[in-house]
Formats: C-alpha cells, sequence, structure tokens
C-alpha cells in the first residue's frame, strides 16, 4: 500500500533524483499526490483529425495525420540552429519548426512513414506553422487515449524531458501503480446526493477522460470536493468558535445608550440601522463571543451603529475601542465621537501614532485605570504595551486593511476575548461572502438615509477640461465643495507625485486666490499638515481638495458635491466606487466625473461605462469580480480562496451554494463530526487543518 500523500515523488519509476529535484523545484511537485493533483489544462481530442487546408493560426491545439519531407537544418548563431519540416496530407502542407533538441528530433523523422501531428497553429508571416509539434508514428493498434492531457511544463523540463507528453506518461505510471490505493473522502451519503464519481475515477478521469462526459464528471467531482473542504473549514471554525468561546455577556441596555438615543440621536435611525444594532445586540447577550461582519455602501451610517454597540459595551462596565485605517480617519471619528456624546459624562480618547509623549503616557494610564470609556485611533491601539482595564469590544472600521494578525493583536488585550465587529464599505460578491466570511456572522445595511439623491456620474476626456471647470466653479458659486482626485499607485512613485503636483498647480491657475481656496493633501505630508487641510477644508474654508486617495475612505464632507477623479482608468472599480461616495452626503445633487484619456482598453471601458450605470455598491462589485477575478479582491488575500485549484468562485457559483449548504447541513446534525459516516471529516480536521490542502497554487 502507498500512501500518496507522503510519497516523494522520487519513488515513482520514470523519475528518480534528479527530475524529482526539477519537478519540485519548477511545478512544486514533491509528493505522489502533488502529481496526480497536477492537472491538465486542456485536452486534445485525438479522434478528430484535422485537414492542414482548414488550420488558422486561430485554432486550438490540432492533431494532423500524414507525411514529412524537406528536412532541413539551418545555422542560425553561433550556437543555435533551426529546423524545419515539410509537413502534408492530402490537403495541404505546414511548416514544422524547432529551435530546441534539433539533432534528435531530425534523426527520427523518416520519410515514407504516416505520422500524427500535434500542435498549436501559429503564424510567421503570412504562413502558419507549428512550433515544437509533438510527431509520432501513427500507430492503429496500441491502445492511446483518445484525449490527451496538455500539462503546463517549463523549458527546464521540457529539456529533462518533461514536456506535455513526458508529463502525462508519468501520471499514467502512477495512477496504473495506485490504482486501488486512492481512499474516498466525501461522505458516501453526499456522493450519493449528489451523483459524484468516485476520488479514484475523478483522479484518473481528470487526466485520461474516456470522452468529455466523463471529463466533465471528474472535473465536477473534484470541484465539489475542493469546495466542500474550504466550507468545511470555514464552518467547522465557526460553529467550534461558537460553542467554545465564551463571550462577556452585556445583559443590560443602561443609561448611555438610552440617554443618546432619546437625547442626542442627530437623526431617526434607518430601518436598516435598527436591524443591525439589534443583531449586534443580541450577539452581545448570547454568552458567546461575537465575530460580525457589517458590509454597507459608503454613506449608509456605519458609524452611528458602531457608536451607539460601543455604549452598550459602556453600559456593561466595559471599555471599547474603535479602529480606523488612517490618521485622518481616526481623528474624524474622534471628533465626530466628541461631538454626539457631548455631555454624556464619557471620556474618549484619541491614539494615533503621532500622539506622543506625556499625552501619550496620560492616554494609556487612563485606559489601565478604566478612566477612559473609548478609544478610537489607528493600529497604534494595537501596539503590545497598550492595555486595558475591561476591554469589551472592538470595532474595526474599514477591514480591508487590517489583516488577521492584527486582529488576533486585539485578542490578546483581554483574558475573554471582546466582541469584535468589523465594518467594511466594499461591498462583497455574494458567492465571495459565502467562501470568504464563511467564519462570520454578516449584518447588511441595506438602506441609505433618506433624501439621498443618486449621484450623477459622468465620463469625460481630457479635452473636456475647460467645460469641467467651468462646472466646478459654478458648483462653488452656490457653496459647494470639490474634490479632485489623483491616482497614486504607490506612495514613493515620484512620477504619481508629479502628476499630482502639475495638477495642483494647474487648478491653482485656474481658480486663483482670493476669489477660491485649494487644498492638497498627499501620502507624503505629515499626519499634522494633512489634518491641518483636512480641517480647513471640512470647516468650508477652502473650495477645492486637491488630494490622492488618502481621502477615498470615510472622509465625511457632506457640503463637498463634486468629485473630480483624474486618470479613472487607471482605477479599479471598487475604489472608484469608495471614491464617489465622498460626495452625496446629504449636500444636495451631487455629481461625480470621471476624467480620462481619449483612448481606453475595453477592460477600462467597461469599467467606467459600469461607473455611469449604477451606483449599486453590490452590482458594482459583482461586475469587479467578473472584470477581475478573485485574485484582486481585497480580502481575498488572506482567504485561502485563491488557492483554489480547479474550481473557480465566479463560475462555479451553484457549486458554492450547493457546498455551503451540504456542509451546514451536516454540521448541524453532527456538530463535532462524531458519527462515523463522517470520520474522514474528523480525520480531515485533526490532521490536514493546517497545511495547505492542495500542494501548490495554480
Ligand atoms: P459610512 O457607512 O460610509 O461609514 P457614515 O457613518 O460616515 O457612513 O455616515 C454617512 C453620513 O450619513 C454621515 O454624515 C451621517 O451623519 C449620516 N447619517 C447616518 N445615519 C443617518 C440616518 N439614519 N439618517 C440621516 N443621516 C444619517
Ligand atoms: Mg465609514
Amino acid at each position: 500500500m502507498i500512501d500518496i500523500r507522503t510519497t516523494s515523488i522520487e519513488f515513482l519509476k520514470g523519475v528518480g533524483p534528479a527530475r524529482a529535484q526539477l519537478l519540485r523545484q519548477e511545478l512544486d511537485i514533491g509528493t505522489y499526490e502533488d502529481l496526480l493533483l497536477y492537472f491538465p489544462f486542456r485536452y486534445v481530442d485525438c479522434s478528430k483529425v484535422s485537414a492542414v487546408s482548414e488550420i488558422t493560426q486561430e485554432c486550438p491545439y490540432v492533431v494532423l495525420r500524414g507525411l514529412i519531407d524537406n528536412v532541413n537544418v539551418v545555422q542560425t548563431g553561433k550556437y543555435t540552429e533551426r529546423l524545419s519540416a515539410r509537413f502534408h496530407d492530402a490537403t495541404g502542407s505546414v511548416e514544422l519548426v524547432w529551435f530546441q533538441g534539433v539533432k534528435w528530433v531530425k534523426d527520427r523523422l523518416k520519410p515514407n512513414v504516416e505520422y500524427q501531428v500535434m500542435g498549436k497553429p501559429s503564424n510567421y508571416g503570412l504562413m502558419v506553422q507549428l512550433v515544437h509539434p509533438d510527431v509520432e508514428p501513427v500507430s492503429y493498434d496500441a491502445p492511446s487515449h483518445s484525449f490527451m492531457p496538455i500539462y503546463n511544463t517549463t523549458e527546464k523540463l521540457k529539456a529533462k524531458g518533461l514536456n506535455p507528453k513526458g508529463i502525462a506518461k508519468l501520471v499514467d505510471t502512477m495512477l496504473r501503480q495506485v490504482q486501488g490505493m486512492i481512499p474516498e473522502n466525501l461522505p458516501f451519503e453526499v456522493i450519493g446526493r449528489y451523483r459524484l464519481v468516485s476520488r479514484e475515477r475523478a483522479l484518473h478521469d481528470i487526466h485520461f477522460p474516456a470522452d468529455s462526459v466523463s471529463q466533465q464528471a471528474a472535473s465536477m467531482r473534484l470541484k465539489f470536493e475542493e469546495l466542500f473542504f474550504l466550507q468545511l473549514d470555514f464552518q467547522y471554525g465557526r460553529t467550534a468558535r461558537q460553542r467554545y468561546s465564551e463571550g462577556r455577556i452585556f445583559a443590560e441596555v443602561g443609561e448611555k445608550f438610552n440617554r443618546f438615543y432619546s437625547e442626542k440621536l442627530p437623526f431617526p435611525l434607518t430601518g436598516a440601522q435598527k436591524r443591525v444594532v439589534r443583531e449586534i445586540r443580541n450577539d452581545m447577550r448570547s454568552g458567546r463571543q461575537m465575530n460580525r461582519l457589517l458590509q454597507g455602501d459608503v454613506g449608509s451610517g456605519k458609524t452611528l451603529v458602531a457608536l451607539l454597540t460601543m455604549l452598550l459595551a459602556v453600559d456593561n462596565g466595559f471599555q471599547a475601542c474603535l479602529m480606523a485605517p488612517t490618521e485622518i480617519l481616526a481623528s474624524q471619528h474622534y471628533q465626530n465621537f466628541l461631538r454626539m456624546l457631548d455631555g454624556l459624562g464619557l471620556q474618549v480618547a484619541l491614539l494615533t501614532g503621532s500622539v506622543k509623549g506625556a499625552q501619550r503616557k496620560k492616554i494609556k494610564e487612563g485606559l489601565l485605570s478604566g478612566e477612559i470609556n473609548l478609544l478610537i485611533g489607528t493600529h497604534a491601539l494595537i501596539e503590545d504595551e497598550v492595555k486595558f482595564n475591561a476591554l469589551g469590544y472592538v470595532v474595526i472600521d474599514e477591514q480591508h486593511r487590517f489583516g488577521v494578525q492584527q486582529r488576533a493583536k486585539l485578542w490578546a488585550k483581554s483574558d475573554v476575548p471582546p466582541h469584535v465587529l468589523v465594518m467594511t464599505a466594499t461591498p462583497i460578491p455574494r458567492t465571495l461572502s459565502m467562501t470568504l466570511y464563511g467564519d462570520l456572522d454578516c449584518s447588511v445595511i441595506d438602506e441609505l438615509p433618506p433624501g439621498r439623491q443618486p449621484i450623477k456620474t459622468i465620463h469625460a476626456t481630457d479635452a473636456k477640461r475647460l467645460v469641467v471647470f467651468d462646472f466646478m466653479k459654478k458648483q462653488i458659486a452656490l457653496g459647494r465643495q470639490v474634490y479632485v482626485v489623483y491616482p497614486l499607485i504607490n506612495e514613493s512613485d515620484s512620477l504619481d507625485l508629479k502628476d499630482l503636483m502639475d495638477g495642483y498647480e494647474s487648478i491653482s491657475r485656474d481658480f486663483p486666490i482670493p476669489q477660491y481656496q485649494v487644498s492638497i493633501v498627499h501620502g507624503q505630508m505629515d499626519a499634522e499638515t494633512k489634518a491641518y487641510e483636512m480641517d480647513r477644508f471640512k470647516r468650508g474654508e477652502t473650495h477645492i481638495m486637491v488630494s490622492t486617495t488618502v481621502i477615498e475612505v470615510g472622509v465625511d464632507v457632506p457640503n463637498a458635491t463634486v468629485m473630480v477623479i483624474e486618470n479613472a482608468e487607471r482605477f479599479g472599480l471598487s475604489q472608484l466606487h469608495q471614491l464617489r461616495g465622498r460626495v452625496g452626503r446629504g449636500g444636495g445633487q451631487s455629481y461625480c466625473i470621471l476624467m480620462t484619456k481619449e483612448k481606453l482598453s475595453s477592460n477600462a471601458r467597461e469599467r467606467i461605462n459600469t461607473m455611469v450605470a449604477t451606483c449599486d455598491g453590490f452590482q458594482i462589485a459583482e461586475a469587479d469580480l467578473r472584470l477581475r477575478g478573485p485574485g484582486d479582491i481585497e480580502g481575498v488575500q488572506q482567504s485561502g480562496i485563491l488557492n483554489l485549484h480547479i474550481a473557480d468562485i465566479v463560475t462555479d457559483e451553484p457549486l458554492v451554494r450547493a457546498t455551503r449548504d451540504t456542509v451546514r447541513n451536516l454540521l448541524d446534525a453532527d456538530p463535532d463530526l462524531q458519527k462515523p459516516e463522517n470520520r474522514m471529516l474528523r480525520y480531515h480536521i485533526e490532521t490536514l487543518k493546517n497545511k495547505p490542502r492542495w500542494g501548490k497554487i495554480s
């Protein structure tokens, strides 16, 4: 019996130490299982032989049968040569070309032998040719797989005989050797219900399917399996945590909450805000630690939800903190809190990297003594030296900027972990949140405060700049304010910074003082200057705020009604949406102007068109996922769903759903996975949990 998980690939017949090392180095294939899970990226149907006259460079891999003549070697450089040969069948001829292994190939090409040639047609001038095709004599009796797997490989591997065909041969050898030794890992009931093929069958057929039907059955089974275990990891983690992680019980709705609610609430809560506050409150008195994700589009009023629920913590004798991704945001929250909580007798403090010396010392003492009730800050507040008297609740604003490790650090600040609310304004497409946040409970604010008019979004090319400036002047004359944002992909990129400075100069020329006041904020300014400029803009002392994306998240200036985004084609959809959310915050009809150059790539054009067409964050998130794939969506990096090997979170949505429900039902019925039929799942959780399940990232 061979354990395919642990047996080194070196022991497979036809591998040996040298190739084993190369396989590990080039493709990260170290064990039998790694090779089994190295799936072909496509198949060629060898039963479909094409005629030379039909092929064009648009064809995928083609299979041809015919004769080879005119074999020629040309010296192309001191050490380089080129082998060409003419291949022909009854319909025409095509050139075959090799740049490597010239001698070896040449010796094998014989006249008057019928060859089967496979390759990808490409253009060479006006001619079509096949470069490095696979050539072998036609044999009518050898049993050959009519669906040929094609594997990705590398130049180094090819040099050692491991071209796609060489890899196929290794897989074939292995499959024969391990026949009957690949155990099933899904419960039989699940296999039966979804009519899945067995694991062994699937792993065979994914490499060597008899036809496209068996290939699809294999692929579906393997995708299902992969998503199933992803869900199992997430959901088991969640149920275990819910059952075993003790949480503070906030039984009371006390004086502070009630007084704030009846005396200080600046406006009635929306239905969605009320619902979410209730959901959080229920978690907080359940006796289990809360881990909740709050999704709400920009401007939906998440801050107020944070504040109200933080008061619940205070009423129950605990401290609460709010962590924001930038100093600007932290200090904005701080000022809002001070204003809204005025007269309630609460101690609120602000802790950021720029709070130093005596002030910092005082805050740290206040936290330790319990005198400070509410702390607002940046990641400075997760530093080890910051200690609380009784931290009961942590709110993390705009979560994607904080990593998992940083969150864990916060948890360690209290013997019983605090309740955690993660707020994000980046709506997450449903398929993603089902997987990505399978381990978090979710609340959604799906309603904007009343009276918001949809933002008008306009696409303008650089040629229209003067018209845009005119429009800005009209708005300013109405008493409104304007943002002009430049992309700054890399904080240290001096070219980007130059763009910004040039823009600032040209705006200062067209909007001269004293009639107009222009602010500028960017990442290379110190925190104090930034805060000063932000404040001036907030107080309405400046009309235009020229900035980089530092204002992207959270900044709240209701009187700003125009958002001009320069080089909009360089921003991703979710960023554009975030930026647009800075306007339309209550100051009347708002506008977002997307400035781009004349010529756009089709992807950029679709992004711009999507922005013009809709303001709905969820629709934008779906479009974003479609255009970029999950790899670029924030938060995905840490999730492990990028390591998916065969399943695709976007196109396999039905399977994501099916596996999520299956795992949920299974854990409802058997939360500890104690039933005999779930034995292999228990095994997975216990032994494999911390290892990457698939040997590599494809
Ligand atoms: P975000 O969810 O993007 O963090 P904010 O919490 O910054 O949104 O709220 C956006 C704006 O909406 C703020 O000016 C806030 O005062 C206002 N707001 C919040 N809730 C309500 C409400 N229920 N009714 C009216 N305005 C509200
Ligand atoms: Mg916010």
